[in-house]
């Protein structure tokens, strides 16, 4: 039976649910008050009842929960076929993953092989006035949001940038769970995932306190981290300190890494490009050091301190040590 409805895609993460799934679950919620269209969670591999009922409260009002155990792990053709066959089955309207590396693997793949339209990365969602999903991209170096949609084909397809929504949760929330048992035989499983290790991997869109360098820091990491320490924060960089490998880009803040949420943010030596402060947009007071007074980062900034950083910051860290 198909049933017009907005889809979320949530990707696990051993026995539970990736968090940016959960916050697209939650978006989903909200553009489905306003549609009238129902949220329903698609959710691979085994998993017990419990679990499942708990998802609902994140703002589900269905869950197809496809019961395969060859699923636990992400594997892309097995995957994109489960997908695949559901959908065409079920043709819902819209269909939403979270752009984690796995969900970004399977949106690609999948929208080609329903062709159909897939916006990459959004970072606003919608539904206008005829029901079309519209979802924003930055363009132009950030300069603008692009708005996309999708008017011919289904599902409409967006992969939604990690830290960008707010989880919604309710346990009082009631909802059904079908249960599919997809069928793979026969599916070429060329690339599996055998284990996922949940490493000590730092997220930073759900640091409180982060201190974020840029390039006046010459990209002296210790010295931030000495710092970040001292004030129990966790450390972010700009994208030239990442794309001089002095850091992963895990740590990138900005329109090509995360969005932070922290209440207090520390920019050292940042010039403020757009790229930039979009991923600072959201974040509670900001405090910036730079060696410009006219520097761009200040209008982004609640306190703004002219200075030099190797001047200012080994001072505040040895403030921080009488301190304690
Ligand atoms: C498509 C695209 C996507 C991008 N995505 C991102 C992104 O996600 N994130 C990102 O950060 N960038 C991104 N960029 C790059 C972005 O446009 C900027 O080039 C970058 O943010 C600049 O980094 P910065 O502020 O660290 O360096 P700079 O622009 O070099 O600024 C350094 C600042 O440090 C100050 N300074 C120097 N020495 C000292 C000192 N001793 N004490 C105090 N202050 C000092 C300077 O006055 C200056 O303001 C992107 C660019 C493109 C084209």
């Amino acid at each position: 039976m198909t049933e017009k409805s907005i889809w979320v895609f949530l990707e696990r993460k051993g026995d539970g649910v990736e968090d940016t799934s959960l916050e697209v679950l939650g978006k989903a919620r909200e553009l489905s008050d306003k549609s009238g269209l129902p949220v329903t969670g698609v959710i691979p591999g085994t998993m017990d009842g419990g679990k499942l009922k708990k998802i609902i409260n994140y703002g589900a009002d269905k869950l197809l929960y496809l019961d395969e155990a060859n699923l636990n792990n992400y594997s892309t053709d097995l995957y994109v076929h489960s997908l695949e066959s559901i959908v065409r089955e079920k043709l819902p309207e819209i269909l939403l993953i979270g752009a984690t590396p796995y969900g970004r693997d399977l949106a690609g793949r999948l929208a080609a092989r329903l062709r159909t339209g897939l916006t990459a990365n959004a970072v606003t969602l919608d539904v206008d006035d005829n029901g079309l999903l519209v979802s924003g991209v930055p363009a132009y170096g950030g300069k603008i949001i692009a708005e996309i949609v999708c008017e011919k084909s289904r599902p409409q397809m967006a992969t939604v940038r990690p830290g960008t929504f707010k989880p919604y949760f309710n346990e009082k929330r009631n909802g059904e769970i079908e249960t599919i048992r997809p069928d793979i035989s026969g599916v070429r499983d060329r690339v599996r995932v055998r284990e996922r290790k949940i490493s000590d991997f730092l997220d930073l869109t759900k640091s409180k306190r982060t201190v974020i360098a840029g390039n006046g820091t010459r990209g002296d990491l210790g010295l931030v981290k000495e710092f970040a320490d001292s004030i129990g924060a966790d450390i972010g960089v700009t994208r030239p300190l990442a794309d001089r490998g002095l850091i992963s880009r895990d740590f990138q803040v900005g329109s090509t890494g995360y969005s932070l949420r922290s209440e207090i943010a520390v920019i050292l030596g940042v010039s403020g490009s757009e790229h930039f402060t979009s991923g600072i947009k959201d974040c509670g007071t900001v405090i910036s050091i730079d060696l410009n007074p006219k520097s761009e980062i200040f209008q982004h900034s609640d306190y703004c301190i002219v200075g030099d950083i190797f001047d200012l910051i080994p001072k505040a860290i040895e403030k921080m040590k009488v301190k304690m």
